[in-house]
């Protein structure tokens, strides 16, 4: 299994990391995609990529929530960050329009300027969205180098936008806060609706935690990168699909996405016939 999106910089979670990756490696997780989300933290995701290099692909990226506060050399400074060798991607960025004191048009020149640079250097983008789809779509539209590489991750856009997304090659993932069973009903939606070939899943961790008795490992309000074990289970069963090909067709959608089949060629996978 591939963890799609988390945050494993995260002060509750930097600390433990040593213990985190082992116990995530012995429930066979095999690969972390950890977010930056300002140039506060894009140095220890580095560190991190740095320290697991066979286990941790990093992204930077500036979160929507982090572009009022940051500071005005930001773009050279992930430009610079970027051209590290372990790097996959850039994110998490995106819109937020339910944020309190959001700047959309700030937001939208941030999203601009990073697609752009994901574009240049031939990297895809994991992308946040709260409130601002239809601004979302628009500027995915008007972007055609990025379709078929982006990441519309712990998708909770509405149903009837997921074909104009699909159509322009967005890959969806999906969080095990899906799972609260107020959620229940438009995750069903949105599992039927997609194509195989385009769900990842992630545990978006610490955030974004399970509800209490599917949060198999660490405390309720901290979710633990490990569960993204139990997620594979839930949404296996809810499609009614065997595991291990459901984690199969997840981990290679992740590796086609992040360009990332190569880095794990060592570890198990079904044969291709
Ligand atoms: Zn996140």
């Amino acid at each position: 299994m591939i963890d799609a999106h988390l945050h494993l910089q995260d002060p509750r979670l930097f600390s433990d990391a040593d213990a985190i990756v082992a116990t995530c490696q012995e429930l066979g997780i095999s690969r972390h995609i950890v977010n930056g989300t300002s140039p506060d933290d894009w140095p220890t995701v580095l560190t991190l990529a740095e320290r697991y290099p066979d286990f941790i692909s990093p992204s930077l990226g500036l979160h929507p929530w982090r572009v009022n506060e940051a500071p005005s050399d930001w773009h050279t400074t992930l430009t610079d960050l970027i051209s590290h060798p372990a790097v996959v991607g850039i994110g998490e960025i995106g819109l937020d329009k339910w944020i309190r004191d959001h700047d959309l048009p700030k937001q939208k020149e941030a999203l601009r300027a990073q697609l752009d640079l994901a574009i240049a250097h031939t990297l895809p983008v994991t992308l946040h969205c709260l409130q601002a789809w239809g601004h979302l779509l628009e500027i995915l539209e008007s972007t055609p180098a990025i379709h078929g590489r982006f990441l519309l991750h712990s998708y909770g856009g509405p149903a009837e936008m997921i074909p104009p997304f699909v159509e322009l090659g967005a890959y969806f993932s999906v969080s095990g806060h899906s799972l609260h069973p107020r959620k229940r009903t438009h995750l069903e939606i949105v599992l039927a609706e997609l194509p195989a070939d385009r769900l990842l899943l992630e545990t978006d961790a610490p955030d974004m935690a399970l509800p209490d008795d599917l949060n198999a490992h660490g405390k309720s309000e901290i979710n633990h990168p490990a569960n993204l074990r139990v997620i594979h289970e839930q949404i296996a069963q809810m499609l009614g699909q065997n595991l291990a090909t459901f984690i199969a067709q997840t981990r290679q959608n992740t590796e086609a996405l992040f360009g990332i089949a190569s880095l794990n060629r060592f570890a198990a996978f079904p044969p291709k016939r």
